[in-house]
C-alpha cells in the first residue's frame, strides 16, 4: 500500500517516489495498421515523450481466431515507418501463457476468482451480467472469472476523459479472465503485462474506457499498482461510428507517412502549422516532441471528412 503523500520522501530526482514515466502502445493484428490505430501510437509516443519517458511496443496476440496472418509484422513495419521506434524489444503476449496463467492461480488460490459453467444462454435472463452461477449444465472446460462483490463501484480520474464512474457489479457483473474456450480474456493480459512491464501510464483510444474499472479491479485482487490512463477520442467515419480494425476507410500509406501523421496530428488538437517544414517522418516526430500541447487534446473528435 502506497505511504500517505506526508511520508513520502521530496520529489528529488536521485531518491523518487514515482517510478520515470514508462508508456506502451498496444495493437492487435487483427488487420493493419489504420488511422484509430496511428492516432493511438502517436498520442501514446507523444505523452510518453512529453514526460521525458520511454514508449514500449506490444503485440496483443491472444486471439487467433481473430487474427489476420501476417499482420503483425505488416504492423510493425509500418510503425517504424512513421517513424515510431520502441524503446526495448517488442513483446508478444502469445508468448508469454505462463505469465497469465500464474496470475489466475493466485485468483484462484486465494478465492478471488472461480470458475464458472455459465453458458451465454444461461445468463441471458440477466442481460448476460453474472452475479451467481445459474448453470444447467457442466461444460468440459469452465471459464474462470473474477468475483466483483455488490457495490463494487471504480471511479478514477483520466487524463483527457475526467472523472470516470461505474458500478462494475451492477453493469458488468463477475467478468471473465479465461474464456470457456481456453483463450485468456484481454482484461487478465493487460494487467499483467502492464504491471510485468512497469508501465506508468496507459495511453489508448476511448472505446477501452469502459474496461478501465474492470482492470482497476484485477489489479487490485493481484495486488499490483494501478497506471494513470488517458484515453484518447476515437477516428471515426462519416456517420460518427468508430472506425474498426478492419474497416477500409480512412487507409494509411507507409510509403507517404507525413498526410496520416499531420492528421493524426491535427485529430489531437495540435496547431496544424507547428510541423509545416517537416519533410521526412523522424524531423516531423522531433518538432511534434516540442510543439506537442496535452491539454489541447480534445475529449472527443467531431465528425472528420
Ligand atoms: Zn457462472
Amino acid at each position: 500500500m502506497p505511504a500517505p503523500a506526508s511520508d513520502r520522501p521530496a520529489p528529488d530526482p536521485a531518491n523518487r517516489a514515482n517510478p520515470p514515466y514508462r508508456g506502451r502502445f498496444a495493437p492487435s493484428p487483427t488487420g493493419d495498421l489504420h488511422a484509430g490505430s496511428l492516432l493511438a501510437a502517436f498520442g501514446s509516443w507523444l505523452l510518453a515523450r512529453h514526460a521525458g519517458g520511454e514508449w514500449w511496443l506490444r503485440v496483443e496476440d491472444l486471439d487467433p481466431p481473430r487474427e489476420v496472418a501476417g499482420a503483425a509484422q505488416r504492423q510493425l513495419t509500418a510503425l517504424r515507418e512513421f517513424g515510431f521506434v520502441p524503446d526495448a524489444p517488442v513483446v508478444f503476449q502469445s508468448r508469454r501463457h505462463d505469465l497469465y496463467r500464474n496470475a489466475l492461480e493466485r485468483l484462484l488460490d486465494s478465492g478471488a476468482a472461480f470458475e464458472c459453467h455459465c453458458s451465454r444462454s444461461d445468463l441471458a435472463a440477466s442481460g448476460g451480467i453474472h452475479r451467481r452461477c445459474v448453470a444447467r449444465r457442466r461444460r468440459p472446460q469452465p471459464a474462470v472469472r473474477l468475483r466483483v462483490a455488490d457495490g463494487s463501484i471504480v471511479a478514477f480520474e483520466d487524463a483527457i476523459q475526467g472523472r470516470h464512474v461505474q458500478d462494475v457489479a451492477a453493469t458488468v457483473g463477475d467478468f471473465v479472465l479465461r474464456r470457456a474456450d481456453g483463450l485468456w480474456a484481454y482484461q487478465l493480459a493487460v494487467v499483467v503485462d502492464d504491471a510485468a512491464q512497469a508501465i506508468t501510464d496507459v495511453v489508448r483510444g476511448a472505446d477501452l474506457l469502459d474496461s478501465t474499472p474492470r482492470q482497476i479491479l484485477l489489479q487490485r485482487a493481484l495486488d499490483l499498482p494501478t497506471p494513470g490512463y488517458a484515453h484518447l477520442p476515437l477516428v471515426t467515419d462519416v456517420h460518427g461510428r468508430k472506425l474498426s480494425k478492419s474497416d477500409a476507410a480512412w487507409p494509411l500509406d507507409a510509403a507517404d507517412p507525413l498526410p496520416a501523421l499531420r492528421r493524426a496530428w491535427a485529430a489531437l488538437g495540435q496547431p496544424g502549422d507547428a510541423l509545416a517544414g517537416a519533410d521526412l517522418p523522424a524531423s516531423l516526430l522531433a518538432t511534434a516532441r516540442t510543439a506537442f500541447q496535452p491539454h489541447l487534446i480534445p475529449p472527443t473528435l467531431s465528425a472528420t471528412d
